[in-house]
């Protein structure tokens, strides 16, 4: 399975909530999915999508479901010991780990050889860090959520991209109609 696969998989259980995706591919594929209001695309600030996914789960109550990849979360190796020492039981980090930088042209990333971002996240002190197949993610995905704990999961997957269109809506129409989703749910 490649991140699309994955993308399809879980796209029931991303209705109607908060989400944060990756820069790039990511974003692309899931708003060819499933765009929805509650969606807020990385449209630049690559490394950035599990920090912006933990600030909304600090701020408010609803769940709060970030999916970046392993690229990005290299790029932004910090984030994961500033999720662990501010933890908000809200949020579930998603991270599709294909072993490379999908959205450059599938340039393999460290993730897929020596270094392991399972035991990153563990030796950053967060807890609640399951690795997980592709064909696994859904049911990790759904669990974290019912929970009630900060979860990361570290979904492995093969690499590979679909051919979708960009995003075409406005950078400030997705972030004004997220922010109006925020307000809506937790009102
Ligand atoms: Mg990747």
């Amino acid at each position: 399975m490649i991140r699309y696969d994955i993308l399809k998989t879980i796209a029931p259980i991303l209705k109607d909530r908060l989400v944060v995706c990756n820069i790039g591919s990511p974003s692309q594929e899931l708003y060819q999915l499933l765009d929805q209001p509650s969606n807020f695309y990385m449209l630049g600030t690559m490394g950035l999508c599990s920090s912006i996914g933990l600030g909304v789960a600090l701020v408010q109550d609803q769940p709060v479901i970030a999916i970046d990849g392993d690229g990005s979360v290299l790029t932004n190796l910090a984030t994961l010991s500033t999720i662990a020492n501010n933890p908000a039981d809200n949020f579930v980090l998603l991270i599709v780990d294909n072993g490379s930088y999908g959205s450059t042209g599938d340039q393999p990333t460290y993730a897929g050889m020596a270094t392991s971002l399972t035991e990153v996240a563990k030796a950053c002190g967060c807890r609640n860090v399951v690795e997980c197949s592709a064909e696994e993610t859904a049911t990790e995905l759904e669990k974290a959520i019912t929970s009630g704990k900060m979860t990361i999961i570290i979904s492995k997957c093969q690499p590979g991209n679909v051919n979708v269109s960009v995003i075409d809506d406005d950078p400030v129409n997705i972030a004004n109609r997220f922010s109006n989703q925020i307000r809506e749910l937790n009102s």
